[in-house]
């Protein structure tokens, strides 16, 4: 048997629990309705999409695909108009008109995006090309807290409009991809996700600018996406949290991380009730959000934090947290009422 169909069964008996609705309302703060993300949902009659956040028990919705030109934000908008109450759209930055625009970028960045906010976005998506691919006039790899860009993140903080940042990636998706990596099978999948360093920057100098960047704009308020991005070290996203009053974190897609470190996530909730947000980053996919019911709510053990046969982010199994109600309803929702403007409970 070649050790990649090694698939072992856990024979474990343990309770399995099946949360069918969250314990109280849910804002997913990190999610999209386009493809690849979102799974082409924004094509759908808005009636399905009402009805697939209903079963869920999701009152409120982030749609960061509103792109960063007038067709992609208006379609959204357009679309979703008729329960526009229930949805923040996210718009973005046009990265590729760096080198075409030189030193004029910046301000033409932050105008546009005045113009997407006037259209009705709510804030601004930045997506991990920042820091790994964006180029300069010079075609020099950008840094995340380059100088230049500073007009970009004032503008938000003064239109008032979040910035839901993902730079870097798992840590492991810097390393060389060999037998000791502990992605080797999602890498061997996506080979397109490797950003080994070198030729890419080291994964730590990523995180450096971000928090250089996040406590540079006080007054700019920022969403670190999937657990600030760095799920692996609870103690550096704690750091920053302390660090940064304007900092808040989403924890979407990383269940697998957080549930094999259960007590000292649980620990990092208790800490932080105020500060992390739930996001599902799947579209709205009603069997995932059961699974993350069930691993916010529950003290099962031991269980696959998705739904592939194959743990697809690492091969290993994951605990329950079992919140209690009361940072529950913080982290379902009043976080997330706060910065997006949503009525409270
Ligand atoms: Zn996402």
């Amino acid at each position: 048997m070649l050790l990649q169909n090694f698939q072992p069964q856990p024979k474990l008996v343990t309770r399995s629990t099946l949360v069918e609705k969250p314990r109280f309302p849910v804002i997913d703060a990190h999610n999209h309705l386009d493809e690849p993300f979102g799974g082409g949902w924004i094509n759908r009659p808005l009636d399905e999409i009402l009805d697939g956040l209903e079963q869920s028990g999701v009152v409120g919705y982030v749609d960061l695909d509103g792109g960063w030109g007038e067709d992609i934000l208006n379609r959204h908008l357009q679309t979703l108009a008729p329960a526009a109450d229930k949805f923040r759209i996210f718009g973005g930055v046009d990265w590729s008109k760096w080198p075409e625009l030189g030193d004029g970028f910046p301000d033409y960045a932050a105008k546009r995006l005045r113009a997407q906010k006037e259209r009705g976005a709510f804030g601004l998506k930045i997506w991990k090309p920042l820091g790994l691919h964006v180029r300069d006039q010079h075609g020099e790899l950008v840094k995340v807290d380059d100088p230049r860009l500073d007009p970009i993140w004032q503008t938000a903080g003064e239109l008032g409009m979040p910035v839901l940042a993902h730079v870097a990636d798992p840590v492991a998706f810097f390393d060389p991809i060999d037998e000791t990596n502990e992605r080797w099978e999602e890498l061997g999948n996506h080979p397109e996700w490797a950003f080994t360093s070198p030729p890419f920057p080291p994964f730590m100098s990523i995180l450096s600018s971000f928090k250089n960047l996040v406590h540079r704009h006080p007054s700019t308020t920022f969403i670190g996406a999937h657990v600030g991005c760095y799920a692996e070290n609870l103690g550096f996203v704690a750091a920053m949290l302390d660090d940064c009053p304007n900092y808040y974190v989403d924890i979407s897609a990383r269940i697998g991380e957080l549930g094999r470190q259960p007590y000292t996530a649980r620990r990092f909730f208790m800490q932080y009730p105020d500060r992390i947000l739930f996001g599902l980053d799947e579209g709205i996919r009603r069997d995932s959000y059961r699974l993350s019911y069930r691993f916010f709510e529950t003290d099962d053990e031991y269980f696959n934090y998705n739904l592939s046969t194959v743990p697809a982010q690492g091969r290993w199994y994951v605990s329950g947290l079992y919140l209690p109600d009361d940072v529950l309803k913080k982290f379902y929702y009043e976080n997330a009422a706060k910065l997006l403007k949503f009525p409270p409970l």
